[in-house]
C-alpha cells in the first residue's frame, strides 16, 4: 500500500498519513499545485519545493498536443523536462477532452458554451466571481469532440486543429512516456446539467474504461507508477456509493473522485461523503484524491470528510489576475487587488506570511499596481503569495490532525 495512516481525528473522517511515490513521499493531506503544461506558471519548480509543496500534478491532455509525450520521454519523462524532481500527478485528460464538449458548470450556469478545455476538474458551482474561463490556461484557439465512443474520444486539437483520439490506452501511454508518479485512469467527467439516465450510462462507460487502464497498465506501464481509478457517479448516493466500492475492488493504487459533485457545497461535500463512506476498513488505505477543489472551506471540509490530496487551479489564477488569498472569510479568503481601494493603501498583504511579497512587507499599493498593469513580477508574486497561503493552511490541518487538535484548528482557520 501506497499510503501510511499516522493519526485519525475521532470525531470527523480526516487523516494525516504519507503517501510513499517512486520519487519521494507526500505528507497529506496535501494540496496539489498544477503544473498543467509541465511549469507551475510564474514559479520555479526550487520555488514550489520552498514553499513545501511535494507533488505537482500535470496534464495528459495538455502535454500529449504540446509539446508531445514522445519528446518528454526522450528527457526522461517530466521529471527531467521540467526540472522537478519530486513527485507527479497526472491527470488522464478525460476531463478536459471532455470539457470540449460538455462545457463548465459556470458555462452551463451562463447557458454559455465552451469550445475549449477548462481547468476545474470536479463540477461544484463556484459560489460567486470565480469565472471557469473559456480556453483553459489562455489557450488559443477551438477543440471540438468529434464523437465519443467506446473505444475512446475523436476530437479536434485546439493546437493545431488536427483530428486526435484518445483511448484508456492511449492516455495511460501518454502517463507512460511523462513517467508520473501517480497516473489517472480515463474517465468521462459526467456533466452537470444530464440526467440520472445519462449518468449512469456514463459512469458505466468509466468503470469499464478503468478496466481497460488497469489492463494496459499491467503489460506495459512502468515500474513504480501509481494507478488511481476515477470515482463517477454524478450526485446520486446510489451510483456514487457503488462507482467508489468499483473503483476501491479493480486492483488500482488509489481512488480520485472527479466529476459533477452538485449545484452547492453542502451538496459537494455530500457527494464526497457518500464515496468515502464506502471506502473505509480493508480499503482505508487507499489514497484519496479529490479533483479539481480547492477553496480553502473546500479543503478544510475535505479533510475533515477523509480526503488525502486535492489539486485546483484557482490559487494560481488567482494570483495571476490580481486576486490575492488572504485571512477573510466573509469575502471568501480573496482580496481583489485589482481594485481601486488599494491604489495608494500601505498596508502589507498579509502578516505572518513566508512569501517574499508578505516577508518583504510589499504594500498592497504596489502589488495593486502591479497587478493592475500586468506586470510578471505581480503575477509570480502573488502565485507565490496563494501557494504559501495554501501550503500553511494544509500544514496546520494536518498538525491538527496529528496532535488531535483537529476540531479547534479547523474553528480557528473557519473564523481567520
Ligand atoms: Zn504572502
Amino acid at each position: 500500500m501506497a499510503l501510511t495512516i499516522e493519526a485519525r481525528d475521532d470525531a470527523t473522517g480526516a487523516r494525516a498519513g504519507r503517501l510513499r511515490t517512486a520519487h519521494g513521499d507526500v505528507r497529506t493531506p496535501a494540496f496539489t499545485p498544477l503544473a498543467t503544461k509541465a511549469t507551475v506558471k510564474g514559479l520555479l519548480p526550487g520555488e514550489v519545493r520552498a514553499l513545501g509543496y511535494e507533488m505537482v500534478l500535470g496534464n495528459t491532455f495538455h502535454l500529449m498536443l504540446a509539446p508531445g509525450a514522445d519528446l518528454i520521454e526522450r528527457f526522461g519523462g517530466l521529471h527531467g523536462f521540467m526540472g522537478w524532481d519530486g513527485p507527479i500527478i497526472t491527470d488522464s485528460g478525460g476531463f478536459q477532452v471532455f470539457s470540449m464538449g460538455h462545457g463548465t458548470v459556470a458555462d452551463e450556469i451562463k447557458s454559455r458554451s465552451s469550445r475549449a478545455p477548462a481547468d476545474r476538474r470536479s463540477r461544484c458551482v463556484p459560489r460567486t466571481g470565480y469565472r471557469s474561463p473559456i480556453g483553459g490556461d489562455g489557450v488559443p484557439g477551438e477543440g471540438a469532440i468529434l464523437s465519443i465512443e467506446e473505444q475512446g474520444v475523436r476530437f479536434r486539437s485546439y493546437v493545431d486543429g488536427a483530428e486526435r483520439f484518445l483511448s484508456p490506452e492511449g492516455s495511460m501511454a501518454v502517463q507512460a512516456s511523462l513517467r508520473s508518479d501517480i497516473a489517472l485512469c480515463f474517465d468521462e467527467c459526467t456533466p452537470f446539467h444530464v440526467d440520472r439516465a445519462y449518468t449512469e450510462r456514463s459512469t458505466e462507460r468509466t468503470h469499464r474504461w478503468l478496466e481497460r487502464c488497469l489492463r494496459w497498465h499491467a503489460g506495459h506501464g512502468p515500474a513504480g507508477q501509481l494507478v488511481y481509478g476515477i470515482v463517477q457517479g454524478g450526485v446520486y448516493e446510489d451510483m456514487r456509493r457503488a462507482s467508489a466500492r468499483i473503483v476501491a475492488a479493480s486492483g488500482c493504487d488509489g481512488v480520485a473522485i472527479g466529476g459533477s459533485l452538485g449545484a452547492e457545497k453542502a451538496q459537494m461535500y455530500e457527494v464526497v461523503g457518500y464515496a468515502i463512506a464506502e471506502l473505509g476498513g480493508v480499503r482505508e488505505r487507499l489514497p484519496r484524491h479529490l479533483l479539481g477543489i480547492g477553496e480553502v472551506d473546500d479543503l478544510i471540509r475535505g479533510v475533515e470528510l477523509g480526503i488525502d490530496t486535492f489539486d485546483c487551479a484557482m490559487p494560481t489564477r488567482l494570483g495571476r489576475h490580481g486576486t490575492a488569498l488572504v485571512p477573510d472569510p466573509v469575502n471568501r479568503w480573496r482580496v481583489d487587488l485589482t481594485k481601486s481601494r488599494w491604489r495608494t493603501s500601505e498596508e502589507p498583504l498579509m502578516e505572518g506570511c513566508v512569501c517574499q511579497a508578505c516577508s518583504r512587507g510589499l504594500s498592497r499599493a504596489y502589488l495593486s499596481y502591479l497587478a493592475r498593469a500586468g506586470e510578471l513580477t505581480g503575477m509570480r508574486l502573488l502565485t507565490e503569495h496563494n501557494l504559501a497561503f495554501l501550503a500553511r493552511l494544509m500544514m496546520d490541518l494536518r498538525q491538527g490532525i496529528l496532535d488531535g487538535q483537529l476540531s479547534e484548528v479547523a474553528a480557528r482557520l473557519r473564523s481567520e
